[in-house]
């Protein structure tokens, strides 16, 4: 088995001031054996971090799509920003990569108890409840998307994680865990316990034997982001 934060920012994202050396600092202190780092909208520093053989990297982005963020893992390509989920979608998988939803009840809470929809002829139908909460969470989407992200650390309730939770069994599809780090202490806040993959197929069969495990970092890590907003200073490597 092997540990994996699937989902991580460096300095080549905006609101991040973690440099590609500092990733790899707080890699081996978690005991992070892979990581995905999906910087906002580029995969610049996911590839220079892969082609330093420091650290065993997924290349990955958070793509901002009309709808919200997904994230896509295994990409050979960037995606450009301000696309229809659907046509990110497509982009990833024409490229051999996978797609996740990250924290996708967002960051307010939301009761496991509501009314989160049905199963139609096999197929995940969301409550307006789930849609409302993230435009992402319509049936066409959720119908191609390849896993959900059920704990992100950086969602300041409880509940959505349970909700997450109960979102993937229903949609039927893999869980995933980041740490959604924008400091280099919050890495490895969460993760997987998965067994070994070679591949973005391979990856996706380990999943489904995977353990998503996290704790929520502090409500402070929001400031500390802002503040690498505000003093950007370039990127160290
Ligand atoms: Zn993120």
């Amino acid at each position: 088995m092997i540990s994996a934060d699937l989902h991580l920012h460096t300095c080549h994202s905006y609101d991040s001031a973690t440099s590609l050396k500092d990733v790899v600092r707080g890699c081996r202190r978690a005991g992070i054996d892979c990581v995905a780092v999906t910087d906002h909208n580029t995969i610049a520093g996911a590839l220079r971090l892969r082609d330093s053989d420091e650290i065993r990297v997924i290349v990955g982005e958070e793509i901002s799509t009309v709808e919200g963020e997904l994230l896509g893992l295994f990409l050979t390509q960037p995606i450009p920003r301000g696309l229809s989920a659907v046509a990110s979608i497509d982009l990833v998988h024409a490229q051999g990569g996978l797609v996740c939803i990250p924290h996708p009840l967002g960051r307010k809470p939301f009761s496991p108890e509501v009314d989160m929809g049905d199963t139609r002829d096999g197929r995940y139908v969301p409550s307006e409840r789930v849609t409302s909460a993230n435009r992402l969470l319509t049936e066409e989407v959720i119908g191609r998307v390849d896993m959900l992200e059920v704990i992100n650390a950086r969602t300041p309730f409880a509940n959505t994680w349970a909700s997450a939770r109960r979102l993937a069994e229903l949609c039927r599809l893999p869980l995933t865990a980041g740490s959604d780090a924008h400091t280099a202490g919050e890495i490895g806040r969460a993760r997987v316990q998965m067994p070994d993959f070679t591949d973005a197929r391979t990856f996706l069969n380990a999943l489904r034997d995977a353990r998503p495990s996290g704790a929520r970092s502090s409500v402070l890590v929001h400031f500390a982001s802002m503040y690498a907003k505000l003093g950007r200073r370039g990127c160290s490597e």
